[in-house]
C-alpha cells in the first residue's frame, strides 16, 4: 500500500500490517499515523456529495431561467396556456393567444373574453381557469385533429350561448359541452 507522509508529502510504499500502526517517512524521518484508510479515500464521499449538489443547484438554476425566459411573452409554444404567469389574468392570456401575439391589458379582446369567462363561470361548475385552459386545448384539437382554424373569441361566443340554452340557472358541465361542440366544429362546414 502506498502512504503519503504528512510532514513532507513523499508517497511511501508499506506492508498491508501496519495499517493502524505509526511508521516512519523514508525521505524525512518523521513518524506518521497510518489510518486503515488513507484520509483522501474518506473525502470521496464528501466530495461526491458537493458535486451531487452543484448539479442539483445548476438544474433549479435552469429551471426557474426558463420559466422566466417564457413568462416574458416570447411567441414560444410554451406561452399557449393561460398558465404562463400570475399576473396575467385568464382573459388577458385568452386575448393574446387569440390574436396569436401581444395585446394590451386593456383591449377590447381582453374586455370581451372577461366578460365571457365571468358568465360562463356563473353557468358552469368549473371555474374560469379551467374554462379558459380547455377552451385553448379545444382550439389544437380542432387543429391538430380536424385541420380547423376556429378563432378562440368565437369559440368561446358560441359556447356561452350554448351554455345559457342548456343551463340557464348554472351548474352546467363545460367540458362535456365542449366536447360536444369539438365534434360539430371539427366535423361541419
Ligand atoms: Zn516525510
Amino acid at each position: 500500500m502506498i502512504r503519503h507522509c504528512p510532514h513532507c508529502g513523499q508517497a511511501n510504499k508499506y506492508t498491508e500490517d501496519r495499517k493502524g500502526k505509526n511508521v516512519k517517512c523514508r525521505v524525512c524521518e518523521k513518524t506518521f499515523f497510518v489510518p486503515y484508510k488513507e484520509s483522501t479515500e474518506s473525502y470521496w464521499p464528501l466530495v461526491i456529495l458537493f458535486l451531487f449538489i452543484i448539479v442539483i443547484v445548476l438544474i433549479c438554476g435552469s429551471i426557474i431561467c426558463n420559466k422566466g425566459g417564457s413568462d416574458r411573452g416570447s411567441s414560444s409554444s410554451a406561452n399557449r396556456t393561460t398558465s404562463t404567469s400570475g399576473a396575467r389574468t385568464p382573459e388577458h392570456n385568452l386575448a393574446i393567444i387569440n390574436n396569436r401575439g401581444w395585446v394590451s391589458e386593456d383591449d377590447i379582446s381582453v374586455r370581451r373574453f372577461r366578460f365571457l369567462l365571468g358568465k360562463l363561470d356563473k353557468l358552469c361548475v368549473e371555474s374560469k381557469k379551467q374554462i379558459a385552459d380547455m377552451t385553448v386545448s379545444a382550439q389544437e384539437i380542432l387543429a391538430n385533429k380536424y385541420g380547423k382554424d376556429i378563432n378562440l373569441l368565437s369559440m368561446m361566443e358560441e359556447m356561452y350561448k350554448t351554455m345559457l340554452i342548456s343551463s340557464p340557472s348554472g351548474g352546467g358541465n363545460y367540458a362535456e359541452t365542449l366536447a360536444i361542440q369539438i365534434t360539430m366544429w371539427g366535423t361541419g362546414g
